[in-house]
């Protein structure tokens, strides 16, 4: 069963081969950046929340992010795998994903007693590209929330909150590094390969 978390900085080619690989392994690719944007367009509560923090570059807080995730998590067609894009973002999330989320919403990872059972369930996919190249793909990406100064703070986000994660997944033995730094294809095709090793 493939469930694999993706990280890495914003621009290291997160989105495309989350896709990427969800499709070739049949697993949703859940993206939370997508569902807080289709929130946003939609203007729901959710959206309307999140998008002076999204506007800024800012991190959503923890439990809008938490209960967003749980929600889609308890969907049928994530009960047999699933690639998480862009989740968990802070050590927060990190911890109260193995604590909440994953014991509730994944029944093949409880024990008999009935306790989760959920240390080495999923792998952790660290995309790895040096910082010019990530503020020159950010650039010609042309998102709203790709100028110059929004990039700028994304980053600095990123070093601050979500790169102690790779810390954090090292210890628990579950962070693969990749080569981001490469075509597309060539970076799938790593990416393949790590997960064929997995299993
Ligand atoms: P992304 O598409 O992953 O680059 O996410 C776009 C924006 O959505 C980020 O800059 C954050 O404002 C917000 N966001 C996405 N995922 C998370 C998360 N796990 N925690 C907090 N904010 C998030």
């Amino acid at each position: 069963m493939v469930k694999l978390v993706f990280l890495g900085p914003p621009g290291a080619g997160k989105g495309t081969q989350a896709s990427l690989i969800a499709e070739f392994y049949h697993v949703p690719h859940i993206s939370t950046g997508d569902i807080l944007r289709s929130n946003v367009a939609e203007e729901s509560p959710l959206g309307i929340q999140a998008k002076e923090y999204m506007d800024k570059g800012d991190l959503v807080p923890d439990e809008l992010i938490l209960d967003m995730v749980q929600k889609r998590l308890e969907n049928p067609d994530a009960q047999n795998g699933w690639i998480l894009d862009g989740f968990p973002r802070t050590v927060t999330q990190a911890e109260e994903f193995v604590k909440k989320l994953l014991s509730t919403s994944t029944n093949e990872n409880e024990t008999e007693t009935g306790k989760a059972k959920i240390s080495n369930s999923f792998q952790v996919i660290n995309l790895q590209v040096p910082d010019d190249i990530l503020v020159a793909r950010l650039l010609s990406r042309g998102r709203q929330d790709d100028n110059e100064e929004t990039i700028k703070n994304r980053l600095q986000v990123y070093y601050q909150q979500t790169e102690p994660l790779i810390e954090f997944y090292e210890a628990s033995q579950q962070l693969i590094t990749v080569d981001g730094n490469h075509a597309i294809d060539a970076v799938t095709d790593s990416l393949k390969q790590a997960v064929d090793q997995l299993s």
